[in-house]
């Protein structure tokens, strides 16, 4: 397992195996960055067709809680990061036995529960929506002083807008906490300007880099489009990507870690979640910066010197949900005569709301191009 690891500088050297926990788009594309840099890569998933199965030199098929599975998967690899943050801690801790895993399981016990996260994020002095615990319903009249309507969201296990719901009244918090039947937490809701992102990387070895901030527009809870220049004062980017390194070396992440925040009318930045690995506002860096996020991530957990973040230019990414393929089958043609960049993650199932691809397109009317491309799919 030792055998491309320069024992001095501990540098993960090309040639090397990066695990990576989780076999969906993020790993793929990580395994995708990795390849040409001459590393071998290993995923462990619960599904054995995932989208990383078909780019991956290794491939383990089990939970993440599955020792057996855990112990296989750790024989083949060198290093160990992820693409998923919900990895049961006794899975972690026995991956960390074992070899260096990178984020560590101090920084996602703190990010996969959003109580523990934005009670980081407070202490850090940052300010986040208004938000209470709700753990039982004896919570409940404490938590509805923030006021209605709020979102009630589950503590764990959320993404893409599932485990969240609209909440108007006391009798609505208590109709959703009990369908959730999990702790959760109730939050403001913030009248926000725009939303935005920050990825910052730190390596192993202590070098620290931050992307442009990203501008993001969601429907339905999930993103749809990211562009950038983001349309915000520079002084109010600069103040996120201030907020974003600052969390970064509070946590002590190595690897990434994606910032959310809210911005308001007035300028200021709330944090609204942090995840500790690639995040979807970061696929257009494929095409539009010197280094992407993947190879960042890459170079971050080997310690190899970080790469220049700097963009070409503006640059737009819309998401592909399963919901282009209800009809009929994409025009992918007409699309790709628009001038954007395909992306397809390979998943067999297009359900109306899952993430199958995105495109992406670079030049000063990127987002005009990127949803045209999209709406010539259905042509
Ligand atoms: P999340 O999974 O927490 O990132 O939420 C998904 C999306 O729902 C966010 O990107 C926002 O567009 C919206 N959202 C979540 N929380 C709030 C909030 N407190 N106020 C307003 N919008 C929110």
């Amino acid at each position: 397992m030792t055998r491309a690891i320069d024992n001095k500088s501990k540098t993960i050297l090309p040639g090397a195996t990066i695990g990576i926990l989780g076999g969906g788009q993020l790993g793929r594309m990580l395994a995708l960055a990795a390849k040409p840099m001459g590393y071998r890569v290993a995923i462990l998933d619960p599904h054995h067709d995932c989208p990383t199965s078909s780019v991956a030199d290794v491939v383990v098929t089990g939970e993440f809680g599955d020792i057996a599975a855990l112990a296989e998967f750790a024989q083949a690899c060198d290093v160990v990061t992820l693409e998923f943050e919900n990895v049961p801690a006794g899975g972690l801790a026995f991956l960390e036995s074992l070899l260096p895993v990178r984020p560590s399981g101090r920084v996602l016990e703190t990010l996969r529960d959003r109580i523990a996260e934005k009670s980081f994020v407070n202490a850090a002095g940052v300010e986040t929506a208004p938000w209470a615990e709700v753990r039982s319903s004896g919570d409940f009249t404490r938590a509805s002083r923030l006021g209605f309507p709020a979102i009630l969201k589950t503590a764990t296990l959320g993404y893409d807008g599932h485990g969240q719901a609209r909440v108007r009244s006391l009798e609505e918090l208590s109709a959703a906490f009990a369908k959730f039947n999990a702790p959760c937490v109730l939050e403001g809701l913030v009248d926000f300007q725009t939303e935005v992102s920050v990825i910052v990387a730190r390596s192993s070895v202590g070098e620290v880099k931050v992307f442009d901030v990203f501008e993001n527009h969601h429907v339905g809870g999930i993103l749809d489009t990211t562009n950038i220049p983001a349309s915000i004062p520079l002084e109010v980017q600069q103040q996120a990507q201030r907020i974003a390194l600052e969390l970064a070396a509070k946590l002590e992440v190595i690897g990434l870690v994606c910032v959310e925040f809210f911005v308001t009318h007035d300028g200021r930045v709330l944090v609204n979640e942090l995840a500790p690995r690639p995040h979807n506002s970061g696929h257009l860096t494929i095409e539009a910066c010197r280094t992407s996020q993947f190879e960042q991530a890459i170079r971050a957990v080997c310690g190899l010197p970080l790469g220049d973040l700097r963009a070409h230019g503006p640059a737009a990414m819309a998401n592909l949900l399963g919901d282009v393929w209800q009809v009929s089958q994409p025009n992918w043609a007409a699309a790709l005569e628009t001038g954007a960049k395909l992306h397809l993650y390979g998943k067999q199932g297009a359900r109306a709301g899952r993430k199958m691809g995105h495109l992406t397109a670079i030049g000063n009317d990127a987002l005009e191009v990127v949803k045209a491309a999209r709406a010539a799919l259905r042509t």
